[in-house]
Order: C-alpha cells, then sequence, then structure tokens
C-alpha cells in the first residue's frame, strides 16, 4: 500500500467529517430515504436494479432494533410506492441479534411479511463468522413462511462450500461474495488466490445445481470468470445476476449491463454512513488519498 494512503487511512478517525463526508458520498446514497430513492431511480434509469440497505449494525438497544426495523418497512413501502426496481438487505445485528435471538427473529419476521405483501425479496446480509450459523438458521427459518428470502456467503470462509452444499439442496438464493470482516485464520482462507479459487468453486456449485447466485464483486478477474461459466453452461439471465456497490467500478458495471447481464447496485443510506465509508475507505486506501489532497485544497 502507498505509505501515504496508508497513513491517511490511519489518521481518518481525527479528520473532519465533513472532510470525509466529500470523498465518501460515492459510497451511500445519503442519509433519508428520499435520497435512496432518488438514487434508486437514476440507477434504474441507467438499467441497473438495486438492493437498499438502512446504514448500521451490531445495535446495544432494542429500542434501535425497532427503529431499524421501523426503517425497513419504510424501505419495503417506498420501493413498492415508487416502482423501484429492486429490494432490501437486512442486516440480523441491527435488528436485535446479539441482544435477543426471539426479538430479532420477530423483527425479521415482520419485515419478511411486508415484503410478501409486496411480492418483493428480502436479503439477509452475512456479518461476521459469530452471526453465521444464526443468520442460516434464519433464513432457513423465513423460507419455511416464504420463499422470496436468500442470504449471502462469504468466499473467505473454509466452511462455505458445505454451507453452499446444503443451501443449494434447499434451493436457496445466495449472493456470493468475498467477505468483509476480520476473521482468524483458523476459519478463514487469508491468500486472496485461495479466496477467489473458492469463490469460483462456491459459484460453480450453484450453477450446476440452478440455484439462483448473485455474484457480488468488483474484481475483473471473478467477474471474467463468472462470464465464462456462464457462457459455458448457456446460462439464462433468469439464472444469476451480478451485484456491486455503489460508487465502485462503474465502468465495469457499465459493460456488464451493456452485455446484457442483470446488474444490481446495493444502495446504503442512512444517518450511520461515517462508519460504513469509512470501512469502505480501508478497503480501498487509493481512495483515500483524495481527502489528503481535499485537505491540501482547503
Ligand atoms: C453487492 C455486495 C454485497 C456485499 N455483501 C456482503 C455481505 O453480506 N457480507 C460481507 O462480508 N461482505 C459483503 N460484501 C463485500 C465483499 O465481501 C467484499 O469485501 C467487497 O466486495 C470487495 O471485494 P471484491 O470482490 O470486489 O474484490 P477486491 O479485490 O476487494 O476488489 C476488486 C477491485 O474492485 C475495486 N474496489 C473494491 N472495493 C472498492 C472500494 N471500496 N472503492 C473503490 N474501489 C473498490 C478495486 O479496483 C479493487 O481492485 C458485499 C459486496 C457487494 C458488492
Amino acid at each position: 500500500m502507498n505509505p501515504v494512503n496508508q497513513l491517511v487511512v490511519k489518521i481518518l478517525p481525527v479528520l473532519p467529517r465533513s472532510l470525509v463526508s466529500l470523498v465518501s458520498r460515492r459510497y451511500s446514497a445519503g442519509e433519508g430515504l428520499e435520497d435512496a430513492m432518488e438514487m434508486s431511480r437514476q440507477l434504474n434509469a441507467e438499467k441497473a436494479c438495486v438492493t437498499m440497505d438502512v446504514l448500521g449494525e451490531n445495535i446495544t438497544k432494542l429500542e434501535d432494533a425497532d427503529a431499524a426495523k421501523n426503517a425497513c418497512l419504510d424501505v419495503l413501502d417506498a420501493i413498492n410506492k415508487n416502482e423501484i426496481e429492486g429490494n432490501i438487505s437486512i442486516k440480523l445485528t441491527q435488528l436485535g441479534l446479539k441482544l435477543d435471538k426471539s426479538f430479532c427473529i420477530e423483527n425479521v419476521r415482520e419485515i419478511v411479511d411486508r415484503a410478501k405483501s409486496y411480492d418483493s425479496f428480502v436479503r439477509i446480509v452475512m456479518e461476521d463468522s459469530t452471526c453465521t450459523d444464526d443468520t442460516i438458521e434464519i433464513c432457513l427459518l423465513m423460507r419455511d413462511y416464504y420463499e422470496q428470502v436468500g442470504t449471502v456467503i462469504q468466499a473467505y470462509l473454509k466452511r462455505s462450500e458445505e454451507d453452499v452444499l446444503m443451501l443449494a439442496g434447499r434451493n436457496v438464493n445466495l449472493r456470493i461474495c468475498k467477505g468483509i470482516y476480520q476473521e482468524s485464520e483458523k476459519i478463514a482462507y487469508k491468500d486472496p488466490d485461495r479466496i477467489r479459487h473458492n469463490f469460483i468453486q462456491l459459484v460453480k456449485i450453484l450453477m450446476k445445481q440452478s440455484v439462483y447466485v448473485a455474484i457480488a464483486t468488483h474484481d475483473p478477474q471473478l467477474v471474467n470468470h463468472s462470464l465464462s461459466l456462464i457462457e459455458a453452461g448457456e446460462l439464462p439471465t433468469s439464472a444469476y445476476e451480478f451485484q456491486m456497490l455503489l460508487g465502485v467500478a462503474k465502468t465495469l458495471r457499465n459493460e456488464l449491463i451493456l452485455k446484457g447481464h442483470k446488474l444490481r447496485v446495493y444502495v446504503p443510506f442512512g444517518r450511520h454512513w461515517y462508519a460504513y465509508s469509512v470501512r469502505r475507505l480501508k478497503e480501498n486506501p487509493q481512495i483515500a488519498g483524495y481527502i489528503l489532497k481535499n485537505l491540501f485544497r482547503r
């Protein structure tokens, strides 16, 4: 990593929020639901569909879980009212998983119930490895009641192939991503090529078993490999989609759309944009360099 960018990443916590927000705007749609709707309309006009995420995780008070649930219900209402081509991604730790699992399940059930009334899909995001078992369990529980619920599997986890085989057997719609949390090498691959290899392995299992797969990556190597699997298997566009984060790899995103592939953009919004953006900036320190330039311009 460029040492200057490394330094910027280190001092991020003490930089003024206004400065970070200059760069981070590209990663989140804004603070309000209307901002997220506007961004989603724009993306729909560019022929991308969306998945919307109310920012926030690991809440520490049950009232916050209630507020997050209500925000998710508002998102579903707004998607339906505005005829947005999109769905919602939800996080269990934002809905109280770490405080009271049954309370969390009730919150998820309410969200799934609302989605069902609109015939809309719900994606349960995968958080760190302390949540993996609960996430899979809650996803399967919801699917007993409404089929349009899926989750996420992280290619860096050594357990993932087994999870995918089990979930594919239940025809669960899965998003495959590399994984974003710090995990120990006991349970997670660390070598980037090993993670890529596993990513493709998981995608192959789903394609082979005709289970809908969401290929969530900006890594050109993984996108190209997935494209060759799609071509070799002559998969219809109804069997898979690509997914990317807002503000990342726009050129690649547009290339896929132009070629006729379904592309979904992850649209996070809400008051907790700062923590989310800092995480994204840490992921791509090159962007941190822009903060520095802005600092000196001022
Ligand atoms: C739609 C979607 C949903 C996701 N959901 C989850 C989830 O539920 N759980 C989870 O653990 N992780 C999730 N992730 C994050 C994922 O696990 C990776 O951390 C993230 O996508 C980066 O991995 P990559 O495959 O793009 O490869 P990388 O090797 O990280 O990136 C490939 C290239 O993409 C570009 N790039 C990547 N990130 C950025 C950035 N922040 N800014 C600018 N350029 C960038 C760079 O050019 C980089 O070289 C999700 C990712 C996406 C796209």
